[in-house]
């Protein structure tokens, strides 16, 4: 599929969620292009992070004990997953439907899922349980929802669901791994007790991640910390803003930022750094030669100005186009290495931009 990027128009970030804030401060041009292309991504999301979606609100219904039993959650799951295979059919994303094929292990995570049904631990069915609730600083800079607030008495408990891993291996400076919450996680728990207490004028007692795998993660914080990050993230807001004026933006293309960034296509400082990287499943180049093949599969050869790069099995589009696009530069996304060196091979995720 051939999409163009045409003049971005830059915006002002009214908000930051504590949910982005460590998305912002890695590379703060990530998030005003967010803004300018209105959060909708320029190439396609993985079908685990659609699942994700699910999963995370069928652990707030068991957290909130809207889905007590086994066929509550069944019945609860099927509709939630039915209705999001609909949507992705009427955004043109029928090929990673259905999710079961194109998610691993997803028959794992649902009988995850299952695990939160039993045992609800005491504090759980004794306690009030508010699900995503809407909270914003007063002068609406933060805002984001909390998965869940656990109040018995004065305690006072924020629980952020996480469907993926939330500890990460990390080499000590004396070589030795050791697992760590991530910090984004951290951070972003800290930003919520903040705002709830900016909101309430209660502090919290208790700051919890809980995985899927039911595995639950209290981390250590104190006022101080948490107004620390709360002051922070307006600061990171403000200076972001600012460079939309001066045009001076913060672009910090590296793999770990970069790969899973949704806004490639339209990052020039990315673009510009592809040719001379090949870390990344990505080429740019101009179209050299264009050979179809009798099973009806396409091969392009581009020149990328440093080195001739090939992609093969593009079995979808139009040999013309490619054709009449001769000596132009075109962008590739989302493409699968080869053995051989500068050899790459579409896939069902594929995204082409002139
Ligand atoms: S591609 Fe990399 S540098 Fe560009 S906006 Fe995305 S994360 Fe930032």
């Amino acid at each position: 599929m051939m999409n163009k990027i045409g003049k971005i128009e830059y915006k002002e970030i009214k908000r930051i969620s504590p949910s982005q804030f460590y998305s912002i401060k890695s590379c703060a041009y990530k998030s005003i292009l967010a803004e300018a292309f209105e959060k909708k991504p320029l190439l396609p999301v993985s079908p685990n992070a659609y699942l994700g979606t699910v999963l995370h609100k069928i652990l707030e219904l068991i957290s909130i004990k809207e889905i007590k039993t086994d066929f509550e959650l069944e019945t609860r799951f099927d509709a939630e997953i039915n209705s999001l295979e609909k949507r992705l059919l009427q955004e043109g994303n029928g090929f990673i439907t259905p999710l079961q094929k194109s998610v691993k292990d997803y028959g794992i995570k649902k009988i995850q899922l299952k695990k939160h049904l039993s045992n609800l631990p005491r504090k759980i069915v004794e306690s009030k349980a508010i699900a995503e609730k809407w909270f914003e600083s007063k002068d609406g800079l933060i805002g984001g929802k909390i998965d869940l607030i656990l109040e018995i008495g004065q305690d006072i408990e924020i629980i952020d669901f996480k469907t993926g891993a939330i500890t990460q291996d990390t080499l000590n400076e004396n070589g030795e791994i050791s697992t760590e919450i991530k910090d984004e996680y951290l951070e972003q728990l800290k930003l919520y007790a903040y705002l709830f207490y900016e909101c309430t004028s209660r502090f919290p007692t208790r700051l919890s991640l809980v995985d899927l795998a039911k595995q639950k993660i209290s981390i250590e914080f104190s006022l101080e910390e948490c107004k620390a990050a709360f002051d922070d993230a307006k600061k990171v807001l403000a200076e972001t803003n600012k460079s939309i004026s001066t045009g001076f933006y913060n672009a910090n293309v590296n793999e770990k930022n970069c790969i899973y960034c949704l806004y490639r296509p339209a990052c020039s400082f990315y673009l510009k750094n592809l040719s001379l990287n090949n870390v990344y499943n990505d080429v740019s180049g101009f179209i050299k030669n264009v050979v179809q093949y009798s099973n009806g599969n396409i091969t392009v050869l581009l020149d990328n100005g440093c080195h001739s790069v090939t992609v093969t099995g593009f079995t979808n589009t139009n040999p013309e186009y490619f054709i009449s696009k001769r000596n132009r530069l075109i962008n590739i996304f989302n493409l699968r290495k080869g053995i051989l060196s500068n050899v790459y091979s579409a896939t069902k995720t594929t995204t082409i931009y002139e």
